[in-house]
């Protein structure tokens, strides 16, 4: 087996049935998720288990039939799963389609553990629109030269791009993920009609309201005095009871 990602084939050579499935890493998949489950008789295919119990590990094989990119996985292990039929008689898969679990009955601990797996995978596209899905956020962006916390905030739709880099969860579409983007409200303009806007109060008040700030563009503090005034109070406070 290889610890690359691609489609895999399990065979049981006395029944002739096959299964058929995509890794991210082959060699992991089998090593360490199905050889001790089926040895544990805890193996989640129950088709999969029972013939394993009948004819025993010896009968078993399991081989590399495909290697590709983590981005083709699901199609190329729909195009196996076709071409060898392993839905239904001839086979061991359940879920009739590659990459889902359509058709497998679940128990509710199981599809949040799932569910919760996909949260923490991410679709990243590329300037060039080019799209893979990842499993670390973090290293990615150490290894493109990306600072993660402002890709976290384009995955949760907070930004739209970072150095023209997309990023979005995997359990979402990317019209889905552009809707959250779209669907934030424009900030308003800081000055208008020499009124200054207050982003705590959201609404514009007179200049006076306002202490000086050279930093900002605009020469105004983002928050009114008022505001201003009971954010520092808050922030006193619990520090004191800190
Ligand atoms: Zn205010």
């Amino acid at each position: 087996m290889l610890r690359t990602s691609g489609i895999y084939k399990i065979s049981c050579r006395p029944s002739g049935k096959v299964y058929v499935g995509s890794a991210v890493n082959m060699y992991r998949r089998w090593h360490s998720r199905h050889l001790p489950q089926l040895r544990r008789n805890k193996h989640s295919n129950r088709h999969l288990q029972s013939a394993w119990n009948k004819y025993g590990e010896s009968a078993f094989t399991c081989e590399v039939i495909e290697q590709c990119d983590t981005t083709e996985l699901i199609s190329r292990e729909q195009y196996w799963m076709d071409k060898f039929d392993s839905v239904g008689l001839c086979g061991f898969n359940i879920a009739k389609l590659a990459g889902s679990t359509i058709g497998v009955p679940q128990s509710e601990k199981c599809k949040q553990a799932i569910l919760q797996a996909k949260c923490k995978c991410y679709v990243v596209r590329d300037p060039a629109g080019r799209e893979s899905t990842i499993t670390n956020l973090k290293r990615f962006c150490g290894t493109h030269g990306l600072t993660s916390t402002v890709m976290n905030k384009v995955a949760v739709g907070k930004a739209k791009h970072h150095r023209r880099w997309e990023c979005r969860p995997a359990t979402m579409s990317r019209r889905a993920w552009l809707s959250t983007v779209t669907a934030r409200p424009v900030r308003p303009l800081k000055v208008k009609n020499g009124r200054v806007w207050c982003s705590k109060c959201q609404n514009y008040k007179a200049a006076d309201d306002f202490n000086r700030d050279k930093q900002k563009p605009s020469g105004f503090a983002a928050y009114c005095r008022g505001c201003n005034c009971a954010r520092l109070t808050s922030q006193y406070q619990k520090r004191r009871a800190a």
